[in-house]
């Protein structure tokens, strides 16, 4: 069949990227061959996103220029998966572009899903109906076994690798889409998940970054004990040929949260690092959003992760103008940005998805300028204290694992030969760039911290 070039789009988390390279993998298994442009392909596939109404209206407009494209090209199929495909079914199938709708529960079928609409040129959904039904935690389910066949490193990123340890969320924050598109918590198997990690080491890969909505609630009972992320993590450092564990994201909670600190202060493999979102610095807003702690709580929280991992980085997010966020709302958050210290964080406007609690009962009642304003001056107080934090590695010998070259390298860094510039992690996940062969993406590296800016350290190789 020389049809089967397919395309593949993606947006969204990291959650998004690992479902994209599942497919991606499953496809090439299936004797499609991946092109990089929409020009080549026959298929065209897009991974979406429904967490932000901006995320969607990309999508809208990619799938609005892929209908001028069918206009010269009739036999494009043009599929659309991911949690926009689970949020909006049938109605997404309406579109005149669109062929497959496919939500991230059925990506096991995508292959026969492309292969049908090739075939016979009709249109093909497949979602779940009742997405908040309790999914079966056995081993053996349809995902599972895809996620097991296809989990194998993407080497998008040379020498890193994602690994899902949980699906779905159940935390149901009021302005989140996710618990209706990817469904109710599902904790993998340990054993599948510590044999995708020695599968990926035998494979090259050096970093595993452990992936869960919630990561910190992945639980999993055996006959023997319940596994928890910190028992996962343990385990997980156990295998030869893997030096960094990551995990993200973590909902700030203390069930396992001394556990996971001390794996953390105890294996030399697992980077201190933590990314856990606060949202908001106001009591007020955090009842509204259904977080279920205060700004308080959440402060000890972090000052207790600092007393047991004590060089731990710690990263944020938060959302402006919620409903109701009043200007006395907003100074609290903040302040506890500023008490926070965070080493980066990630800063929201806040818009409405259909779908959710917030949507469904609470009016958008912050005017856009306003919301605008307070995300600038949020990501100011963040970018003084990045600044003042990272001017503290000045100098300093460290160990980064290097992800390859530089797709916009930095202008201010200092040129080192004919060498590009690399662009490295550390193991508290600051992105550091410094020139070097391209030989070392995938590797570690030694450098030495010479300049630094709020997001980026500037380094040489020692
Ligand atoms: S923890 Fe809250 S914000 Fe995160 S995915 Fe679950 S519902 Fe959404």
């Amino acid at each position: 069949m020389d049809n089967k070039k397919v395309h593949i789009k993606s947006f969204g988390c990291q959650m998004n990227k690992l479902d994209t390279a599942l497919v991606r993998s499953a496809l090439d298994a299936a004797g499609f061959v991946l092109v990089e442009s929409v020009k080549e392909a026959n298929v065209v596939l897009i991974n979406t996103c429904s967490v932000r109404d901006h995320a969607e209206q990309r999508v809208l407009s990619h799938l609005g220029h892929l209908k001028h494209i069918k206009e010269s090209k009739p036999d494009l199929v043009v599929g659309v998966i991911g949690c926009m495909a689970q949020r909006l079914g049938e109605k997404l199938l309406e579109h005149e572009a669109v062929s497959i709708v496919c939500g991230p529960a059925q990506i096991p079928q995508i292959a026969d899903l492309v292969t049908e609409a090739l075939r016979h040129n009709k249109k093909e959904l497949s979602v779940t109906e009742q997405i908040r039904k309790p999914a079966p935690q056995t081993g053996s389910d349809a995902l599972e076994e895809f996620e097991s066949a296809y989990g194998l490193a993407d080497k998008q990123v040379p020498g890193q690798a994602f690994v899902r340890a949980m699906r779905g969320c159940n935390k149901f924050c009021t302005y989140c889409i996710v618990p209706y598109v990817r469904g109710p918590e599902v904790s993998r198997q340990p054993e599948a998940i510590i044999d995708q990690i020695k599968r990926l080491a035998d494979d090259g890969i050096k970093q595993v970054t452990l992936l869960g909505q919630a990561v910190n609630s992945y639980q999993y009972k055996t006959a023997e004990k319940t596994w928890s992320l910190a028992d996962l993590l343990a385990a997980a450092a156990e295998v030869e040929g893997i030096k960094w564990l990551k995990f993200i994201t973590n909902y700030p909670s203390e069930k396992y949260f001394d556990e996971i600190l001390h794996v953390m202060a105890d294996s030399p493999k697992v980077c201190p690092h933590l990314h856990i979102p606060a949202q908001s610095g106001s009591d007020k807003i955090l009842r509204a959003m259904n977080r279920r702690y205060t700004a308080d709580w959440y402060l000890a929280l972090l000052d207790k992760a600092r007393d047991i991992v004590p060089d731990i980085a710690i990263a944020g997010d938060f959302i402006v103008g919620f409903p109701d966020e009043t200007q006395d709302d907003f100074e609290r958050t903040v302040d506890l940005v500023k008490k926070a210290q965070y080493r980066n964080c990630f800063v929201f406007k806040y818009s409405p998805r259909p779908g959710t609690t917030a949507d469904k009962r609470l009016e958008d009642t912050v005017a856009p300028e306003v919301k605008q304003a307070r995300n600038v001056e949020l990501l100011a107080v963040q970018e003084e204290i990045s600044d003042r934090l990272s001017r503290s590695f000045l100098g300093k010998d460290i160990t980064v694992l290097v992800e390859g070259p530089s797709k916009k390298p930095h202008l201010n860094a200092a040129a080192s030969g004919n060498n590009p510039q690399l662009v490295a992690r550390t193991a508290g996940h600051w992105i550091v760039v410094f020139n070097g062969p391209k030989s070392l993406a995938g590797q570690f590296a030694k450098v030495k911290i010479t300049k630094t800016s709020p997001l980026t350290l500037f380094a040489r190789l020692t």
